[in-house]
């Protein structure tokens, strides 16, 4: 089985507005900037065997302000600009009551059969709580960045960037992979 490291989209592979303390997600291509600095730790995970899987969560597909081939637009770019594997999208609004809608870990679970996941020895890195709390319900180590949105919910490792997260998952990955064999 493989393993993967799950990542929140805003906040970490784009930047987002900040508005009253709440993130606003891009909503069109000119609004959408990638961030390009993460591409070469991206590298890094992925020569280390991991699959990169990025998600997000979108109610503005189910709510009707974001198109969706807008979305399929800016993915297009993110795809080309960063080595991702897969792009996992929750279209739902809270009143949908779906299973993938964080902290529902439903997008882990459907990443897991579509792509043969050791979700246990697979990682979450994002600066928000709801997905920690996802990848805890799936038995997956979360590192958050340290941001306004991590919460007092269980997560594993709190780190100032994204340098720190991504040497800290390849030495835990290091360490699951000398348990399996
Ligand atoms: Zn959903």
């Amino acid at each position: 089985m493989k393993q993967a490291t799950f990542i929140e989209r805003d906040g970490i592979l784009n930047r987002v507005r900040v508005e009253r303390q709440h993130q606003v997600s891009p909503l069109t291509m000119e609004e959408f900037v990638v961030n390009e600095a993460i591409a070469p730790l991206l590298g890094k995970l992925k020569a280390a065997g991991l699959l990169l899987i990025a998600t997000t969560h979108q109610p503005g597909l189910s709510r009707g302000y974001q198109s969706r081939r807008e979305l399929d637009r800016m993915h297009d770019r993110l795809r080309q600009t960063l080595p991702l594997d897969d792009i996992l999208v929750c279209p739902h609004d809270e009143t949908d009551r779906c299973p993938c809608r964080r902290p529902q870990p439903g997008l882990l679970v459907e990443a897991g059969f579509k792509w043969h996941l050791d979700l246990d020895r697979s990682f979450v890195i994002s600066d928000k709580w709801q997905d920690a709390e996802a990848g805890r319900m799936v038995g997956c180590t979360s590192l958050l960045l340290q941001s306004p949105w991590i919460g007092n919910v269980h997560h594993d490792f709190v780190l100032p960037d994204l340098d720190a997260i991504v040497d800290k998952v390849l030495r835990l990955r290091t360490k699951s992979g000398a348990v399996a064999a």
